[in-house]
């Protein structure tokens, strides 16, 4: 684990635990508030995130920003992350190995922002975060803790744009985002 920025952004940028390091243009750690209340997680970088090396900058990330705008969440007083922090090929899922190989990144990162809430985007960070048996059909939308944060997983972004009807429970998901940290 890292307790310090420098070490953990240096660890990060020259890491090669695992194979998407060979094929990576940047690593993307993160972006956003350090002293964020709410975080985001997502799956890992695709194609615009590997070339300028900030999460969800591509098509996604644009419908991630149009709801933010829509609920009043700025994206620079959050903090945005994935599971992985290289690009995997082809835009696949990051196998269990590599998220594991990439975890002490993401909980070092989790133990250094202390964030109120996490929104887990998608099934490949509510598997690794929650553990394997959870669906994200089934849990989006609800209220889950560990070690005293407040977890909701919803639809990743990229769902939303395959599948229009997505986006009215993503939009009540971080409306409920918004509702929960007013209590805390
Ligand atoms: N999808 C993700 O899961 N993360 C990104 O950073 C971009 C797209």
């Amino acid at each position: 684990m890292y307790n310090n920025w420098e070490e953990l952004e240096n660890a990060c940028n020259n890491c090669t635990k695992c194979k998407l390091c060979e094929n990576r243009h940047k690593v993307v750690i993160g972006t956003g508030s350090k002293n964020a209340e709410i975080m985001f997680i997502g799956e890992g970088p695709g194609a615009d995130e590997d070339i300028q090396g900030i999460p969800f900058v591509g098509k996604a990330g644009k419908l991630m920003d149009k709801a933010f705008e829509g609920i009043g969440i700025q994206r620079d007083e959050v903090y945005i992350a994935n599971i992985v922090k290289c690009r995997p090929p082809n835009n696949r899922n990051p196998e269990y190995e590599e998220a594991d190989l990439c975890k002490e990144y993401l909980e070092s990162q989790i133990s250094l922002i202390k964030p109120k809430i996490i929104v887990l985007l998608g099934s490949v960070a509510l598997k690794n975060i929650l553990g394997k048996e959870y669906g994200i059909t089934g849990s989006r939308g609800k209220w889950f803790e560990k070690d005293e944060i407040q977890i909701l997983p919803t639809f990743h972004p990229a769902a939303l744009l395959r599948d229009e009807s997505k986006k009215i429970d993503f939009w009540k998901d971080l409306k409920l985002v918004k509702d929960k940290l007013q209590l805390l």
